[in-house]
Order: structure tokens, then C-alpha cells, then sequence
């Protein structure tokens, strides 16, 4: 008889299984990222119904089995059901999800991915908030968090921190003005300069919270979006719909 879990976490994917189970994907505190079947999760008495969903946040019984774990309660306590109220939202809230079953594994500690995804969901349900930052935040600190990052914090030519005026995709970080005029680097403002280290360095809970003008946000995008594509070859489907 295996033992009994309670693992915490939040469901990244549900895929029917049958005609009445549900083959869901977890991102847990305690495991990182586990599979897990949920028997019955599709019958309209279970008690899964309504956990076995993306985004459904909570604590998750189960058995462990040899290949996979076996669900058979949960208490959610967030569904993010705010996040359905519009598509555009709601697709970019599948899309933090496929990014962060990319990057986790299972066994691995993934608390900190964990903690990133439910405060960038958090954030994109705030109306307040620009969802294209919130994306774009969360995709670096992501990357951040599995080791790929850009150096921000000096000349990634010369080392210098003075006069930090350029950014440079090949050598894959910030160039001082000397550097600049024997690289190939285009200018950066120094609004985003302090936007990407503050991406890079912020808490996660006070990550989210901050605006920045068109200017910086198209610059930090720019950026970003290389950057990705570069360490990323993945093609994610969220991305492939054309609709983000
Ligand atoms: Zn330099």
C-alpha cells in the first residue's frame, strides 16, 4: 500500500482520459512537476469536478503510484476564474502555463517557478496591471530562475558599471558607451535598463507591481523577445495561435 500525499501546487494541464477520467499535470511545492491521474475526475458527482481544470490552485490528495500519482481529492483555493472573463487573457494564462511546464521537471525544487506563475496569474487578473508587461516580466524572471539571463548589471564586454548605454543580443547583455562603439549593439534608455535589472532582482511578490511608460515597455520587449527565441527554440503553442 503506497502513502498517502497532500501536495500543493497547481494544475497545468487536464487531459481527458476515457470516458471519465482525467490525466492532469501538476506543478507542486513538494515534487515539482508531477502527472497524475484523477479516476472519475469527469462525472458529474466527483469530487474533482471542478479541481481537475487549469489554474485550479490547491492542495491535492493522492496516492503515489509506480509511474504516475493517483488524485482522489483536492481543496482549491483559487480557480483564477477571473482570468476566463476575456480570451486575450485567458490564452496569455495558458501561455504562462505551457512556459512553465517547458522549464520544470519532476524531483526538481520548483518553488520558486511555483511561486512566479501564481503571482504573474495574479497579476494578469488585475486590471490595473498591463498584461503585455506582466507577460514579458514573467517570461524573463522565468528564465532568470532556470539560469539563462542577459547581463544587466555591468559592461558584459569590459565590466565596467559606468555609462551602461547599449545592449548588445550577441554578447547577451548591456555594453558601456567605450564597448558600444566597437560592437554591434543598439541603444537601451536607462528607464529600461533599470526595468530589466529590477526583473531580474525584485521579490517575486513585488515583481509585478510597477508601470513603466510606452517607450520603456517597447524596449523591453524588443529585448526580451530576442532573447527568448534565442535560448527557447520551442515553438509553444499558446504562441503558434497568432493570437498573443
Ligand atoms: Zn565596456
Amino acid at each position: 500500500m503506497s502513502e498517502k500525499l497532500e501536495l500543493t501546487g497547481m494544475v497545468l494541464s487536464a487531459l481527458p482520459m476515457g470516458e471519465y477520467d482525467k490525466r492532469l499535470v501538476i506543478l507542486t511545492k513538494e515534487r515539482g512537476k508531477i502527472s497524475g491521474f484523477a479516476k472519475g475526475a469527469r462525472r458529474q458527482n466527483s469530487p474533482l469536478l471542478a479541481a481537475a481544470k487549469p489554474f485550479s490552485f490547491g492542495v491535492f490528495e493522492c496516492y503515489e503510484g509506480r509511474s504516475s500519482y493517483n488524485i482522489y481529492q483536492a481543496q482549491i483555493s483559487n480557480y483564477f476564474e477571473k482570468l476566463s472573463l476575456d480570451l486575450d487573457t485567458v490564452y496569455l494564462g495558458m501561455y504562462f502555463l505551457e512556459f512553465a511546464d517547458y522549464y520544470t521537471r519532476e524531483g526538481n525544487d520548483e518553488q520558486q517557478m511555483l511561486t512566479l506563475l501564481y503571482a504573474a496569474l495574479r497579476a494578469l487578473e488585475n486590471p490595473k496591471l498591463d498584461k503585455r508587461l506582466t507577460r514579458y516580466v514573467y517570461e524573463l524572471r522565468a528564465m532568470v530562475i532556470n539560469g539563462e539571463y542577459p547581463e544587466v548589471f555591468c559592461c558584459t564586454a569590459c565590466g565596467s558599471t559606468e555609462n551602461l548605454q547599449a545592449f548588445s543580443q550577441e554578447k547577451n547583455g548591456v555594453l558601456c558607451a567605450d564597448c558600444a562603439a566597437e560592437n554591434p549593439a543598439e541603444p537601451i534608455l536607462g528607464s529600461t535598463l533599470y526595468t530589466l535589472q529590477y526583473v531580474m532582482s525584485a521579490p517575486i511578490e513585488r515583481l509585478f507591481a510597477f508601470r513603466v511608460t510606452d517607450e520603456v515597455l517597447g524596449e523591453f520587449i524588443h529585448i526580451q523577445e530576442r532573447f527568448r527565441k534565442k535560448y527557447i527554440e520551442r515553438k509553444f503553442k499558446t504562441l503558434e495561435t497568432g493570437l498573443l
